[in-house]
């Protein structure tokens, strides 16, 4: 959603089901998002502080 680039901190990336089955590892269901994002998407996920500053640092350094 932020398009911050990930791909040396994979951990950091997570992938969403958008219709919230776990089960449906169609394609079209699923979207690769930064923890931040994800948790965004559903309300009641946490997201470390420690992570959220990882995230928050590649996003500035890549200009997002
Ligand atoms: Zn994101």
């Amino acid at each position: 959603m932020c398009r911050v680039d990930l791909s040396n901190s994979h951990k950091l990336l997570q992938v969403h089901h958008k219709d919230s089955l776990k089960g449906n590892n169609d394609i079209n269901n699923l979207q690769a998002l930064c923890m931040l994002c994800h948790a965004k998407r559903h309300g009641h996920m946490r997201v470390s502080s420690k992570k959220k500053n990882k995230i928050e640092v590649l996003r500035k350094q890549q200009g997002l």
